[in-house]
């Protein structure tokens, strides 16, 4: 089954990335450092957009936040790093975006989050407050819902209105339908207030799967505007991940989504980078982007002789992602190329001749060689304690052979 078109989305320009269109479905992420501290901010943004987030967000909640935002920005541009930086605002953004009128300038784009920007409130002042701010400095906004900050009133509204429907919903699907609400009525707001229809992107972001692919279904159907996807709260290690995955893969074979983010919560000191690459691996699983290499390995069984086969896999693996950043400019296309560590005779061959580079290892009992497949022909035997560097040699020679520029 191919992955349909997709969705036909307007497209908004975040501070040069192109999202929605026909534009490649657009990677990021969010900083989890305090952005007053502008060196540990800095580092994070540089780390994420090395591993190859397009967008990075950073939360602005306090004073000191939105002081330190020019400075973050401009540390950046210093060290050449041009990842736009997105400000994550609540409750307060209409009074931070007006009294720093640099850190607007600073930003590429403002989440507003419409479950809280009016809290308490009987006018949208502070929801219009954050627009004007966006249409005076020429920056989109995503309108970013969320279950757990859902619009009270509307939600106590759509309700009320369903309790008197002679066959009322379950509470799930209005609280599903409020979202989509929630969501579309605000950048109809928006768009009411003087912002243009190509500076808006839309989420709604739920924590469970099934939610999520229903509510997504549901604001595909119901606006043109591009949407960003993700499953918010996944939580941490193979859970956040496999959750992610499920949740995210059938809306981007179905067309839907526009940029993408994986909310995985990292471990103490953990790589917050890893939220990137998982992004990037749902992408490039789906044939949708490619970003490194792809590595094919068995999983090994009895048959594979010792740690040699994970060992190897796992440094072809790396080597190929630290390899990236210097092959990318010089080698187009490299990021698509298929590479085979396969642990015995079984599969070896075969799997091998599938890609575009593999190499089979003996498994027991069988002769200590190590058959090398390129573009599906035996290429050589590799034998010793030097098979790993020469296969790594291999797969230079094949890099420049064939993806140099011509
Ligand atoms: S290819 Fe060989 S070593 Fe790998 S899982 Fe299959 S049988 Fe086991």
């Amino acid at each position: 089954m191919a992955v349909r078109p997709r969705r036909q989305a307007v497209v908004v320009d975040v501070g040069g990335v192109k999202v929605g269109g026909k534009h490649p479905i657009v990677v990021q992420s969010m900083t989890n450092t305090d952005t007053a501290d502008v060196p540990s901010t800095v580092n994070q943004v540089m780390a994420l957009a090395r591993a190859g987030s397009e967008l990075v967000r950073v939360t602005v909640n306090t004073e000191q936040a939105a002081a330190a935002v020019p400075r973050i920005a401009g540390t950046l541009d210093q060290f050449g790093v041009r990842v736009p930086i997105i400000g994550d605002f609540h409750y307060n953004g209409h009074i931070l975006l007006k009294k720093y009128p640099e850190c607007a300038r600073a930003l590429a784009k403002y989440r507003i989050n419409p479950g809280n920007v009016n809290i308490g409130r009987k006018t949208d002042d502070n929801f219009r407050t954050m627009i004007e701010v966006a249409i005076e400095n020429h920056k989109p906004v995503r309108i970013g819902v969320n279950w757990g900050s859902l619009d009270a009133a509307l939600l106590t509204r759509m309700m009320d209105e369903n309790s008197k429907s002679p066959q009322p919903k379950d509470a799930r699907e209005v609280t599903l339908e409020a979202m989509v609400a929630s969501a579309v009525e605000s950048a109809r707001a928006a768009e009411r207030h003087g912002l243009a229809h190509d500076r808006i992107i839309l989420s709604a972001k739920v924590s469970g799967v099934q939610d999520l692919i229903d509510v997504y279904r549901a604001l595909a159907a119901a606006c043109d505007y591009p949407l960003h996807l993700g499953l918010t709260e996944a939580g941490m290690g193979n859970k956040g991940i496999v959750a992610s995955v499920a949740a995210l893969a059938p809306l981007l074979q179905e067309g839907i989504g526009d940029t993408i983010r994986t909310s995985l919560t990292p471990p103490p000191n953990g790589d917050r980078t890893e939220e990137v690459t998982v992004s990037q691996q749902i992408l490039q699983s789906l044939g949708i982007r490619s970003f490194t290499p792809q590595v094919t390995a068995c999983p090994g069984c009895g048959r594979t002789t010792s740690t040699f086969f994970q060992e190897m896999a796992d440094r072809i693996q790396t080597y190929l992602r630290d390899q990236m950043p210097k092959w990318k400019p010089d080698y187009p296309g490299v990021e698509t190329m298929t590479v085979a560590v396969m642990g015995c005779v079984v599969n070896g061959p075969g799997e091998s001749k599938h890609s575009d580079i593999g190499i089979s290892l003996p498994g027991t009992s069988e002769d200590p060689k190590a058959p090398v497949y390129v573009d599906g022909r035996l290429l050589t035997t590799l034998k010793g304690e030097r098979i790993v560097a020469e296969f790594i040699e291999i797969l230079n020679r094949y890099v420049s052979t064939h993806y140099a520029k011509s």
